[in-house]
């Protein structure tokens, strides 16, 4: 008997725990992949205690998808180190992972996102597809290992995916995501669009969430360069309601960059979801990165109206960055002119001396000679 035990104890010691967990200010395509994956490593055979886990509080929206289709809420942890193994679903950079992401061990990322500030030393797990949800590239994995969707399943999926494209809408929609939301509202037995309006509006109900949430509820940080930028999203059906509480807004935004020196521009964005335009609060020293991307002025208020930019992914983001990186290498170039101008007048302040000095020595020689000549 004792031995049995002894046994039996030393083989729970070899189970690892695996956390599998997404961005943090978690949204519902991070919410349903660290479900949807987890399930995936389970039926995939994945003998170890795999917990689908998030970084955050849930939003409305994540909520509403759970409880709908019957789902409990992953495991809130702060520490990622704590477990043996991680599997990161729709997200790759670390600076919008667990603090502690660089102490972790990293076997798995399953994303739809662009590489960002991501290293490892050793070979891991990659899989990341330029579609609209990383619940689509999960949709795919089920298929190619043949694990079977059920109607909860498909319908968490089906969530995620009409909260990343808003309703197949954005930009970033491709032609699996709108493949794989039709097959999966089969699945699931709910009706696409009518089941799509109801979950995004949830998740615009902003009445009873607090100025703080609202910023940060859906916030992601960027590198660019040397410096940081931080970009926030809203999805809204009245744009008037959140902008009528600008001024909160903005001083939750200006609080943070207050506290984070390194950021030097913050957007909130507030997409119209009916026209899928934006209007976006803009503050910090980079203001003039949005400007130049979208041919704007920024109003005194911060305000600015963005026609027909809606993705933070696929406009937002890049486009900011490839001007704030041309405004930092323009400042570099004339940085280095100005070095080289201070360069050249010091060197002709340091010709000049010399001249002096050979102006003075014909003269001592002169004097030299008239002495020789005494
Ligand atoms: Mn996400
Ligand atoms: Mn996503």
């Amino acid at each position: 008997m004792l031995s049995r035990d002894s046994s039996c104890s030393s083989d729970l010691d070899k189970e690892k725990i695996v956390y599998v967990f997404g961005h943090q200010a978690p949204d519902t395509d991070t919410i349903c992949s660290a479900i949807i994956a987890t399930n995936l490593e389970k039926e995939m055979g994945n003998i170890n205690q795999v917990i689908a886990c998030r970084l955050g509080p849930l939003n409305k929206e994540s909520k509403f998808a759970l409880e709908y289709f019957g789902f409990q809420p992953p495991t809130l942890i702060t520490n990622a180190s704590e477990a043996d193994e991680v599997i990161l679903v729709d997200h790759n950079n670390p600076g919008q992972s667990a603090k502690d992401i660089r102490q972790a061990k990293i076997v798995k990322i399953i994303d739809h996102h662009g590489i960002a500030g991501f290293s490892s030393p050793e070979p891991i797990y990659i899989l990341t597809e330029p579609v609209g949800c990383c619940c689509t590239v999960l949709y795919k994995l089920y298929k190619d290992n043949d694990i079977p969707i059920t109607k909860k399943i498909a319908g968490l999926m089906l969530s995620a995916i009409i909260s990343d494209t808003v309703l197949l809408r954005s930009q970033t929609t491709t032609q699996r995501d709108v493949k794989t939301a039709n097959k999966l509202a089969k699945i699931a037995g709910v009706n696409l669009e009518e089941f799509g309006k109801q979950l995004l509006t949830k998740g615009t109900e902003i009445s009873d969430i607090s100025d703080y949430d609202l910023v940060f509820q859906d916030s992601k940080e960027f590198p660019v360069g040397d410096e940081k930028i931080q970009i926030s999203q809203i999805n809204s059906y009245d744009t008037k309601e959140p902008l009528d509480r600008k001024e909160g807004i903005k001083k939750v935004m200006q609080e943070y960059m207050d506290k984070n020196k390194n950021i030097v521009l913050f957007v909130f964005d507030i997409l119209d979801i009916y026209n899928m335009d934006s209007y976006a609060l803009v503050i910090g020293p980079r203001k003039k990165a949005v400007e130049n991307a979208y041919h704007v002025e920024i109003g005194e208020d911060g305000v600015v109206f963005l026609k027909k930019v809606a993705s933070r992914k696929k406009q937002l983001y890049p486009d900011i960055a490839h001007h704030l990186i041309n405004i930092q290498r323009k400042e570099k170039r004339s940085k280095l002119k100005e070095d080289k101008t201070d360069e050249k007048q010091e060197k002709k302040e340091e010709d000049k001396k010399e001249d002096k000095k050979d102006e003075i020595k014909p003269e001592i020689n002169k004097e030299e000679k008239q002495e020789e000549k005494k």
